[in-house]
């Protein structure tokens, strides 16, 4: 194939234990599915229909990154989150076989933009500048279900500075896993090479420059990162 400029590369995620990487599409993510979080965000947490949301693929950012502080906000957050791989792709996937299309989980962290966000939202507008902007998609690397199973139960957590902030764990998922895998393919044909951010526990809030941030899925794995200089701070 002959271009007129370069390609971009091939957005990717780490493996655990093997030197092949998992190529990344699509990045779908759920909103408001665990209840105290979506009490915390001024919501009734019923369980009505899921929605979802994408970041672009690029906005990856491998586990131990410094994420500069982003442009245009005073309210960066965290929201830490466990995420699928999606390793076989189909539409109209019953809940039931949904397992059989996931290659991996991982841990992320849908880093968001809440003042961008909630003016959005106010305003009946798309999410995409509180949500989808650079680098707001730390990611560790995929555990394979070969490796851990299928996990429906496990303690979910961040920490801002060694201080705990979220702490929960993935049982409480209001859409589980499978149902959220039959809920995008009903709409959307799922690929290989699909991430699925499934949601925050509550207790997310502010990051400012020079944070340290862990986080983890129990029988996942970790992520970690800090937050570097806002950019009117640098020279
Ligand atoms: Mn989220």
């Amino acid at each position: 194939m002959n271009y007129i400029i370069a390609p971009p590369p091939q957005s990717s995620i780490a493996v655990l234990d093997d030197d092949a990487r998992f190529p990344v599409r699509r990045v779908y993510c759920v909103g408001r599915n665990y209840e105290a979080h979506a009490r915390e965000m001024g919501k009734d947490p019923a369980r009505e229909a899921p929605f979802i949301f994408q970041k672009p693929a690029d906005a990856l950012v491998a586990d131990g990154s410094v994420i500069d502080y982003p442009p245009q906000t005073g309210n960066f957050h965290h929201e830490i989150e466990l995420v699928v791989a999606i390793g076989r792709g189909g539409s109209q996937i019953g809940v039931d076989d949904a397992r059989s299309h996931i290659l991996g989980y991982a841990v992320g962290i849908d880093l968001t933009r809440r003042d961008l966000q909630f003016a959005a939202r106010d305003a009946g507008r798309p999410w995409e500048w509180g949500k989808s902007f650079d680098r707001s998609a730390p990611c560790s690397a995929l555990a394979t279900v070969a490796r851990i199973g299928h996990p429906s139960k496990g303690r979910i957590w961040l920490s801002v500075n060694g201080v705990v902030r979220q702490d929960a764990d993935i049982s409480e998922l209001i859409w589980s896993v499978p149902e959220v895998i039959a809920f995008i393919s009903a709409s959307m044909v799922l690929q290989p090479g699909d991430l699925i951010f499934t949601g925050t526990p509550a207790g997310v809030g502010p990051l400012v420059p020079g944070d340290v941030v862990a986080g983890g899925v129990d029988g996942v794995g970790t992520i970690g990162m800090s937050v570097g200089p806002s950019r009117r701070d640098l020279p």
